[in-house]
């Protein structure tokens, strides 16, 4: 590779606002041969496989997948057993991140300047993400630059014909099918749509107890006591709750009657999330 040659990189989550950018960037800048990627844990949810073959048939390009040279389970075992958690995120670092570097830093090393696109709505603050180490990987924001919003993503997804991937009818982020991020609801959820993953992540939650893990996926207690039948009423109703009371409290806006779904966190007041995996 010459110096000073450009390069640019888009990374897809299987969420809504990074391929809202990748149709937006299509649409804006035919110009530029951007290569898209994802990162991909071995632990995302079918939905996300399926929504991203959908985008490389409007993109008529293939997403690069990028796969971190050790799996979950390698570091969870070096990390003896002490689950991830947003107090020790080694999950995204050593999943999502270092992957990404490993792929990216050999074009800086070559000379080239390396422009990454994130996925940062206008309605959003930019608190962290892919903090740059080097002068020559440049993070753009194109959506937030744009002034495009929720509701500007969604129409960006209709526009191109793709719509919301399909796990937004049961949680609102995307990511490993354990995320430590969900809410107990989707927890609930993740038992009633893929039973087969919640019971994986409660294995990995008893094998992480039984060597003094601090940590449970969900706060403050374990999956097998969050899926007693009791429990999961208690946590439905305290969702219905939630819900009616954020609708009655959100003004529609006459022009986009039907955008802007609610979002699950905005339900539960969490705002942070990780761009390398949720966006
Ligand atoms: S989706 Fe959640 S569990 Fe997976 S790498 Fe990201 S923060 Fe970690």
């Amino acid at each position: 590779m010459r110096t000073g040659t450009e390069k640019h990189v888009l990374g897809l989550s299987g969420g809504r606002d990074s391929a809202a950018l990748a149709i937006y960037m299509r649409q804006h800048h035919p110009e530029l041969e951007i290569e898209y990627f994802f990162t991909d844990t071995g632990k995302e949810l079918p939905e996300v496989y399926e929504f991203l073959g959908r985008l490389e048939g409007f993109l008529g390009k293939p997403i690069l997948r990028l796969n971190p040279d050790r799996d979950f389970d390698f570091w969870l075992k070096q990390l003896n057993n002490y689950l991830p958690s947003p107090q020790a995120r080694w999950c995204t670092r050593k999943l999502k991140i270092h992957p990404f570097e490993k792929w990216v830093y050999p074009m800086i090393d070559e000379g080239a300047t390396v422009y990454s696109y994130v996925a940062i709505r206008s309605d959003e603050e930019y608190r962290e993400g892919y903090s740059s180490k080097s002068d020559s990987l440049v993070v753009k924001l194109p959506l937030k630059d744009a002034g495009i919003d929720k509701a500007g993503v969604i129409e960006l997804l209709d526009g191109a014909g793709l719509g919301l991937p399909a796990y937004y009818s049961w949680r609102t982020r995307s990511g490993c099918t354990f995320c430590f991020f969900q809410q107990k609801i989707e927890w609930v959820r993740l038992k009633e749509r893929h039973p087969d993953a919640f019971e994986e992540a409660k294995t990995y939650e008893k094998t992480a107890v039984e060597h003094g893990s601090p940590f449970t996926w969900s706060q403050g207690e374990s999956l097998e006591q969050l899926e007693k039948p009791e429990r999961i009423e208690q946590i439905k109703r305290d969702y219905e709750k939630r819900l009616t009371r954020l609708r009655s409290n959100t003004q529609i806006n006459p022009l986009r009657p039907d955008h802007e779904p609610l979002d699950i966190d905005e339900l539960y007041g969490q705002t942070k999330v990780c761009l390398a995996c949720h966006k």
